[in-house]
């Protein structure tokens, strides 16, 4: 059942008793009022009945006085009283109509008929007198019939008085017993009525004020100590409590969006370190394996929930190739032509699902009836694209929120610009090293690589080779081409020996035409046929300068070997020699140095 019914049952229940209180009341007044009236009314009759005794005693004295003395006064006197007698019998008979009974009545009327008998002898004895018989007279008057006629009147206004009494005390009595009874269930009624009322009351307020007060007081107790898991009780109430619940719901939902901006801010304040110390860890990156190293460590901590790859652009191949990936992703291929990103193509990030759809790349492994929720990041600089950042979503990302695309951008940004200046860095230097007609490696870098290379072979036991070469009358060519044809045939010269060098052989411009070649782990003969095809291709060559073919290009070649032919300290200078030799020998061969220093023709 409803609070509500219940209430308005108690109150109905609460006002039938107050209504059968007040009923009772009444009625017991009633009673009160009847009681009264029996008790008036038997004071009426007692007074009127005594009167009636009293009178006919009075009446007979006045017939005796007149009988004695004769005199008309006596006469009259006894008239007078006649009257008055009949005055008090008249008033009897009317209140007998008001209430007495009719055997009271009948008593009374018994006496009054008596008395009327008395009347009768009265006037019959003052006849006489009247007409001079006083003997007869006096005998009716003072004879024993009549006094006994006149001691029963007085008996019967006793009996009728007796039985009033009786009848009246009986009235009365009961009249007293229903008062009393009706003023007991009154006040039982009263006093069930005030139970009744207090107990409504007290449910009233241990159901609508107790009980959602401490409810309540606990729900703003755990507010207080930030427990905002606090449930706010149901409460649909209209009244002061139902404002208090109100306010502290809304209490609650402020502390909770606060809660909510405080756990945002402090992920926010996390990520922005994170990005800010993998910033820091990029500028300090010397190599593309320590940046690789900084983004496997840092961006799945700063991109939770998501997997991911690094890729970067491979000119010479132009593909985007990958170079670290990190929580497993599935669904993106390892190396893909640029052309297949839909973010690399347009230049900027690319989400095909999500809150703007889009078309999948062509890089990803499609999945019947389902798109990946893939997100690419264009690493750009300079209008140029170096790479890209992919992420997926991991299976168990469970509840963690999404990383802000923000902070993704800031991120390929960053990593963007890091591969930018590692690659101007490694442009710099190699434009240091390198000559830069020919692209070869200079001198400078000859001397720290050498050293290199001799102490490694020493240390493995491999042997090395030293392939020195000079163009066979190349100031000719400037003298009759002009100098940039002279460059051109420097170049060309350079992109042989380039080609010709693989497998960790070096190549350098040693100085104005003559270059050197050494070749770590390729023994003497294997340096000689290398010697040699270089010598034949460079005699292959045709150039044309300014539509002006140049001619044949010939070289000299010295190949020397250590340990073979000297050791490692005097590897150049042995090779150096040869080629003297070559010269020596009418050019365009290859010459090997020898053991005890005799020089011996390769061609
Ligand atoms: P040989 O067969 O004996 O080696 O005769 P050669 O003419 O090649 O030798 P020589 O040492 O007499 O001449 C080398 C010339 O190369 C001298 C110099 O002007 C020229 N030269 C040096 N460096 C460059 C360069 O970078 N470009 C051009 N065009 N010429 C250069
Ligand atoms: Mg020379
Ligand atoms: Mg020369």
């Amino acid at each position: 059942m409803r609070l509500a019914t219940i209430i308005n049952l108690a109150y109905g229940a609460t006002v039938l008793l107050t209504l059968a209180s007040g009923t009772t009341m009444l009625l017991a007044s009633n009673a009160l009022d009847r009681e009264r009236a029996a008790v008036a009314q038997r004071e009426q009759l007692d007074r009127a009945s005594a009167d009636l005794g009293k009178d006919a005693l009075v009446l007979s004295e006045h017939a005796r006085q007149y009988i004695i003395t004769g005199h008309a006064a006596d006469l009259e006197a006894y008239d007078r009283e006649f009257a008055r007698l009949r005055a008090d019998e008249s008033r009897i008979r009317k209140l007998g109509d008001a209430g007495a009974g009719v055997d009271e009545i009948g008593a009374v009327l018994d006496a009054m008929r008596l008395a009327e008998t008395l009347h009768d002898e009265q006037r019959t004895a003052i006849d006489a007198q009247r007409s001079g018989n006083e003997t007869q007279a006096r005998a009716i008057v003072f004879g024993a019939p009549y006094e006994r006629q006149l001691d029963r009147v007085e008996e019967q206004v006793d009996r009728f008085q007796d039985r009033l009494n009786r009848r009246i005390d009986a009235d009365v009595g009961q009249a007293t017993g229903i008062a009393r009874l009706w003023r007991t269930t009154s006040a039982i009624v009263l006093v069930a009525t005030g139970l009744l009322f207090v107990f409504v009351l007290a449910f009233v307020i241990r159901l609508r004020v107790l009980r959602p007060v401490v409810r309540l007081s606990d729900v703003v107790t755990r507010l207080a100590a930030q427990d905002y898991a606090a449930e706010m009780p149901a409460t649909d109430q209209i009244d002061e409590i139902g404002d208090m619940a109100h306010a502290i719901r809304v209490f609650r939902e402020n502390g909770l969006e606060r809660q909510r901006l405080e756990e945002e801010a402090k992920d926010d304040r996390a990520t922005r370190d994170l990005l800010s110390r993998m910033m820091q860890r990029l500028q300090g990156a010397d190599t593309m394996r320590d940046l690789t190293e900084v983004v496997q460590r840092f961006v799945p901590e700063i991109v939770q929930g998501m997997s991911g790859i690094l890729y970067l652009h491979d000119r010479h191949r132009n593909a985007m190739v990958e170079r670290c990936r990190w929580k497993l992703p599935r669904h993106s291929r390892s190396e893909f032509t640029p052309i297949a990103c839909w973010a690399l193509r347009r230049g900027s990030s690319h989400r095909p699902e999500g809150a703007m759809i889009d078309v999948p790349c062509d890089h990803l492994d499609r999945i019947p009836g389902a798109i990946v929720n893939s997100i690419c990041l264009p690493l750009i600089a300079q209008r140029e694209a170096l790479g890209l950042l992919y992420f997926e979503p991991i299976a168990d990302a469970g509840e963690r929120s999404a990383t802000p695309e923000t902070y993704m951008q800031m991120l390929a940004e960053n990593i963007s610009l890091a591969v930018a200046s590692l690659r101007l860095r490694d442009a710099l230097r190699e434009m240091a090293m390198a000559d830069p007609l020919t692209g070869l490696a200079n001198r400078r870098q000859l001397d720290t690589m050498l050293d290199l290379l001799l102490a490694e072979s020493e240390r493995s036991g491999q042997t090395v080779s030293a392939v020195m070469l000079d163009v066979d009358h190349f100031k000719r060519f400037n003298d009759m081409f002009g100098h940039d044809a002279g460059d051109l045939v420097l170049r060309e010269v350079g992109a042989v020996l380039r080609d010709a060098v693989h497998d960790g052989g070096l190549a350098f411009r040693y100085g104005g035409e003559e270059f050197l070649l050494v070749l770590p782990a390729v023994g003497t003969s294997g340096a000689i046929d290398l010697a040699e095809q270089i010598r034949q291709r460079i005699a292959a060559l045709h150039l044309v300068h300014d539509g002006r073919p140049l001619g044949a290009v010939t070289a000299s070649i010295g190949v020397a070997n250590t340990p073979d032919h000297v050791a490692g300290g005097r590897l150049v200078r042995a090779a150096d020699a040869a080629l003297l030799h070559a010269k020596q020998h009418g050019r365009d061969r290859v010459i090997v140095a020898v053991r005890d220093g005799e020089e011996e023709d390769a061609a």
